[in-house]
Formats: C-alpha cells, sequence, structure tokens
C-alpha cells in the first residue's frame, strides 16, 4: 500500500495528497482514499479504483481542512471490498481518527478476539481497521493520544508504517523493525510545514523537500507547534524490506541516500560478474528488469538493446481476452521488436521469478520473435519463502523456486542459462550493513516471529 500524511492549513490538503497518492499509485491499484480534518470534523472519501478514477475536482473540493491522511491500497488482509479501503476511521473519546496503513500484521486472529471482548463493532476485515480499533480502546480507558497510540502498538506484530490523522495532529509510525519505509518531507513557509510519504516520490510530486526517514520503532506528531519524535520500542533494528528495494518503490525513490534506479544498475553489474554469457544483446523486462540490464550490460560489455516494449497505458482489465487473441498470442502488455531480436542470442533480465508462469510465456515470445538463444538472468536470489508483511507472494507451494532447482526452472522455462543473483551480492550491493534488511522471501528467516498457524495459511 501506499500512505501519505499531511499538516499544512495554508494550502489545499486534500490536493496535495492526491497528488502525492498519484505518485504512489504503483504502491496499490485496488482502492484509494482521503481523510481531512476540518477542527473536528472529518470528511472522508473512499472507494475501489486508482486514484485518478475516485477522486475529481468536485470530490476534492468537497474534503476541505488543515490536515489530509491517504492511502493506495494493494490488498493483503481482507479481501478487495469497498469497506475495506482505507482510511479507517474510528471514534474515539477524543474524536475521530482517520487511519492509512501499509504492511502487514501477523497477530491479527488474536487481537480480533481481544477487541471483540471489548464490543468493537469490527465490519470490515483489515488489520488496519483492527490498529484504529486498539487505539481507540487505549483512548477511551482515557489514555491521551500519544499515549493510547503507543499502547496500541505495542500490541501490534509485523510491519506496520502508519500515517494517522486526529483534530490535533498528523502522526507517522513505522514499526520496530521499519520493514515498510515511510518518509518525512518539508513544504517551505513560514512556517514550515510536514508531510508524510511511503516513498520520496511522494514528496517529489508535490515540491516537498525530503527531510529524513521515520526511524523503526519512532512516532513522529505533526501539530502547529511542528515536529516532534517519540521512541516507542525498546527493541528497535532495521529490517527494511529488501523486495523494496530490487521491486516494489519506484526506481526514482530514494533509499539511503541514492535512487532505487542507481541500486538495481548495482544489481545488475553484480549479476554480470557472478554470471556473465556470451550474447548479443542484453536487455530487461519492463520496467523493473530495465536498470539492472542497463548494468549489467555496462560490467560485461554486451550491447543494451530494448527486446520488449510495454503498453504503457495497461492498467488492471477485468475483461477477459478472446480466446481468438488468447490463441493468436496477442499480448497486452508486452510486445517483441522482432527486428531487434531476429537470429540474436539474448539475456533477458528480471528482477524476480515468483511462480513462473509469466517467464515461461515471456520466453516463448522471444523465441517466436526470432531469439536463437534466450538467457535469464535474474537480479535477486530465489523467492523460497511466501511474505508476511505486506507483500502479496503466493503460498509457498505457489513459488516455483521453493520446490525446484535452478537447472529444474531452467529447464521448465526452456531457457538456454538460468542463473540468480546471490543473496550476499545482492545485500553487499545496498552498501549498508548487510543485517539491515528483510530478506525473509529468500531465506525464511522471518525478523517477526509467524505464529504457526499464519505459517500454515501459506502452506509452510
Ligand atoms: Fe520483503 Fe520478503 Fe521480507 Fe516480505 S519477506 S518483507 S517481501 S523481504
Amino acid at each position: 500500500c501506499g500512505v501519505f500524511g499531511i499538516y499544512a492549513p495554508e494550502e489545499k490538503v486534500a490536493k496535495l495528497t492526491y497528488f502525492g497518492l498519484y505518485a504512489l499509485q504503483h504502491r496499490g491499484q485496488e482502492s484509494a482514499g482521503i481523510a481531512t480534518f476540518e477542527g473536528t470534523q472529518v470528511h472522508l472519501h473512499k472507494d475501489m479504483g486508482l486514484v485518478s478514477q475516485v477522486f475529481n475536482e468536485s470530490i476534492l473540493d468537497k474534503l476541505p481542512g488543515s490536515l489530509a491522511v491517504g492511502h493506495t491500497r494493494y490488498s493483503t488482509t481482507g479481501s478487495s471490498r469497498k469497506a475495506n479501503a482505507q482510511p479507517a476511521v474510528v471514534e474515539s473519546r477524543l474524536g475521530s481518527l482517520a487511519l492509512a496503513h501499509n504492511g502487514n500484521l501477523v497477530n491479527t486472529v488474536q487481537l480480533r478476539e481481544e477487541l471483540l471482548q471489548s464490543k468493537f463493532n469490527l465490519v470490515t476485515s483489515t488489520d488496519s481497521e483492527m490498529i484504529a480499533f486498539a487505539i481507540a480502546e487505549a483512548i477511551n480507558a482515557g489514555a491521551e493520544w500519544l499515549e493510547g497510540c503507543i499502547q496500541a502498538f505495542h500490541r501490534c506484530q509485523g510491519a506496520f508504517s502508519l500515517v494517522i490523522g486526529t483534530a490535533d495532529g498528523v502522526m507517522g509510525v513505522r514499526d520496530p523493525n521499519g520493514i515498510r519505509p515511510l518518509v518525512i518531507g518539508t513544504l517551505e513557509g513560514n512556517p514550515v510545514r510536514y508531510v508524510l510519504a511511503s516513498e520520496t516520490c511522494g514528496l517529489d510530486i508535490i515540491g516537498a523537500e525530503y527531510l529524513r526517514d521515520v526511524e523503526p520503532g519512532e512516532l513522529v506528531w505533526i501539530t502547529e507547534e511542528g515536529m516532534a519524535s517519540y521512541h516507542w520500542s525498546q527493541k528497535p533494528q532495521r529490517k527494511l524490506c529488501i523486495f523494496e528495494m530490487i521491486y516494489f518503490a519506484r526506481p526514482d525513490s530514494v533509499m539511503h541516500n541514492e535512487s532505487l534506479y542507481s541500486y538495481r544498475m548495482r544489481l545488475g553489474r553484480q549479476l554480470a560478474q557472478e554470471s556473465l554469457v556470451d550474447a548479443d544483446i542484453v536487455f530487461g523486462v519492463p520496467d523493473s528488469g530495465i536498470p539492472a540490464a542497463i548494468g549489467f550490460s555496462q560490467a560485461s560489455g554486451v550491447a543494451y538493446a530494448e527486446g520488449l516494449i510495454k503498453n504503457r497505458y495497461v492498467g488492471r482489465t477485468f475483461i477477459q481476452p478472446t480466446q481468438t487473441m488468447r490463441e493468436s498470442g496477442i499480448r497486452m502488455k508486452l510486445n517483441p521488436l522482432k527486428d531487434v531480436l531476429a537470429g540474436k542470442r539474448v539475456i533477458i533480465v528480471d528482477d524476480s521469478i515468483v511462480r513462473g508462469t509469466t517467464s515461461r510465456k515471456l520466453v516463448k515470445t522471444l523465441r517466436e520473435a526470432g531469439a536463437v538463444e534466450v538467457h535469464m538472468r535474474i537480479s535477486s536470489p530465489p523467492v523460497t519463502h511466501p511474505c508476511f508483511y505486506g507483500i502479496d507472494t503466493d503460498s509457498q507451494d505457489q513459488l516455483i523456486a521453493a520446490t525446484k532447482s535452478v537447472e529444474e526452472i531452467a529447464q521448465q522455462l526452456e531457457v538456454d542459462s538460468l542463473a540468480y543473483l546471490s543473496w550476499e551480492g545482492m545485500l553487499q550491493a545496498t552498501g549498508e550493513d548487510t543485517n539491515s534488511f528483510c530478506s525473509a522471501c529468500f531465506t525464511g528467516d522471518y525478523p517477526v516471529t509467524i505464529p504457526e498457524y499464519v505459517k500454515r495459511s501459506k502452506l509452510i
């Protein structure tokens, strides 16, 4: 999911939130929502669809206020329906709160039971709503905003980057492991105003300046007085999701002082050093494989060329292609450049293989377009374990690398050769402490313990 928050009484906060969400659209295409606070009154609009489908000028005009919270949803917990769209707005003794969540809790069964005992009517099925209710419960028992929120966060296990709006201010929070990203930006002016976003691309679009990340286990509280910081967790540690860096986040977003484009290029260079093969051209699977393919070309000297063109206007379609389209192999998303590929030995670079079905189709497409050899290189290690922290990977039986060796996968994909980047290579290329990432989908070493029944739900 993508989250966004802003405190700026002199600005049109709903409009700025709209643009922030627009830049974060890649983080979730299922639903979008914005809540604004005008004094103690909350205005909320949320619906299924892309940010540009859910909002228009007149809807944004009906969302006045001095602060806003926004969300784009990608479903992991809870089914895909309107009631699960966020922000979740919940009432408490101190007034309404609007919560937008990125991540996934792993102790929802326990939390749900506890909350049901407190007689909360859990209308929707998301873990995000449970966090909002846990906060309300603490507030109703007498706590003030900060204290109540911190009490609730201690009951949550898993991944949560949150933006929470109240009549008094906006809060930005990361779980003790900082699994999902959350950054703080500033809007110039007197006084300086603060913005929160899942990635820096959400700041860039509204002209906000990146200030710093919200730290793991930190809460920032943004009000008329400025920004205050609280370290609420006794045991914070850095375990940023490495998948954010290799694939999920936008290439122009900055993490650890450089764009992910540069990091992904370095992954490609490392990949070339580890598994070079004789070939005529190298290209990436658009869009996410492209920076690594460029890096591969730079390090190996194999010429870079575009072999596949992406239809930029393909969003989600719910219309099934006709049988004739399927048979004639018309591809909605990626079209091969026959004259570039004909007679060539090609290296195709992708960021990951999950089930393997798309990769297999792609290889077939390249051969049909005339490629004489197809070598596949992957800029991450084999995905062997499912994610429980908010990236919607399949259950373990669906992950091709969980049950097959690299050679067996190569056979199944019908490639001439296949190589993955080493786990060390992926982490060393970050230039950071290699312990400061979650890479559980490659190792099964989960930084937050997953209860057995939750593991079973993904067939581990
Ligand atoms: Fe990211 Fe994988 Fe960890 Fe999930 S398990 S948070 S996808 S690195």
